[in-house]
């Protein structure tokens, strides 16, 4: 029997609202993710995607339901002793959507490579190795963050959550702030890099027509709910739940008709 890489069952996680009541950001995330697989997280802003991102890497806790990785309870919270956490980080990495959040502005893009290797034990030369494979090279290596473009910035972030050697890479609206012919590259350098690394993708997009490039199977999340999930040729060909047929036609294609979409979000209400 094969177990799955990452499994997680009944995610729920709550806010309160004002007055008592709670507001449900994720209700009964449940999907599995096998090793070296790839699953796109979508839905319209507001859904629920950074919420069960969020809690995938441990940035919040959910309030019901668990994650397991290789069969394994994945750690509540940031364990206490410096083994632990960094065996919990090799489990899951994050990319966010800005990695001048992330990123130190005073290292440059190899310093930041070189101190991920450091930190968990790797050799500093493999920094070399990873700035290439994320297609950086000798310029951008001895650049700051701030000189780099937004798809330059984007590549360093992928390559210093690759220096931890990652079973999972979660990448949320990775590629949301980048121009589209930026966005295409950075698609086919994840795909790449899955190929030749193994490490299984969580990819959260607003854009269907972003996940489409890189993810195998999909899931669709509404309202906190996860409306529709299956493979992603599948769910983008014949969408089983109205909603997803409703993020399809609001894709702006060359075909793309805003009458129909508008009047499709007016008729799911
Ligand atoms: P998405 O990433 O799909 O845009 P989010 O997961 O960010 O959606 O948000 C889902 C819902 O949870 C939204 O209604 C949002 O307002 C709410 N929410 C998210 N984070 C918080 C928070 N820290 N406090 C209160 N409400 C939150
Ligand atoms: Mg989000």
């Amino acid at each position: 029997m094969t177990t799955d890489l990452l499994k997680t069952e009944g995610l729920t996680k709550t806010y309160p609202l004002p007055g008592g009541a709670r507001h449900t950001a994720a209700r009964d995330v449940t999907f599995t993710v096998p090793r070296g697989g790839s699953l796109g997280i979508v839905g319209e802003s507001g859904s629920g995607k950074t919420t069960v991102a969020r809690m995938l890497v441990g940035l919040i806790r959910p309030d019901e339901g668990g994650i397991h990785i290789e069969g394994r309870p994945r750690a509540p919270r940031t364990p206490r002793g410096r083994t632990a956490r960094l065996a919990r980080a090799r489990e899951i990495q994050m990319v966010f959507q800005d990695p001048y959040i992330s990123l130190d502005p005073r290292l440059t893009a190899a310093q930041c490579v070189r101190t991920a290797l450091r930190l968990h034990g790797r050799e500093d030369s493999h920094a070399e190795t990873l700035l290439d494979q994320v297609g950086l090279g000798t310029r951008e290596a001895g650049a700051r963050p701030r000189e780099l473009s937004g798809g330059q910035r984007q590549r360093l972030a992928i390559a210093r959550s690759l220096a931890v050697d990652p079973k999972v890479l979660v990448l949320d609206e990775a590629v949301a702030a980048l121009d589209v012919s930026i966005q295409a590259q950075i698609l086919r350098l994840l795909t790449e890099i899955r190929a030749e690394t193994g490490v299984a993708l969580v990819f959260v997009s607003h854009d269907l027509a972003v996940v489409q490039h890189v993810t195998e199977e999909v899931l669709v999340m509404r309202q906190g709910e996860v409306v529709e999930q299956g493979p992603t040729s599948r769910v983008l060909t014949s969408p089983q739940h109205p909603y997803t047929h409703l993020l399809l036609t609001s894709v702006p294609t060359k075909n793309w008709d805003p009458e129909k979409a508008t009047r499709a979000r007016e008729a799911i209400g």
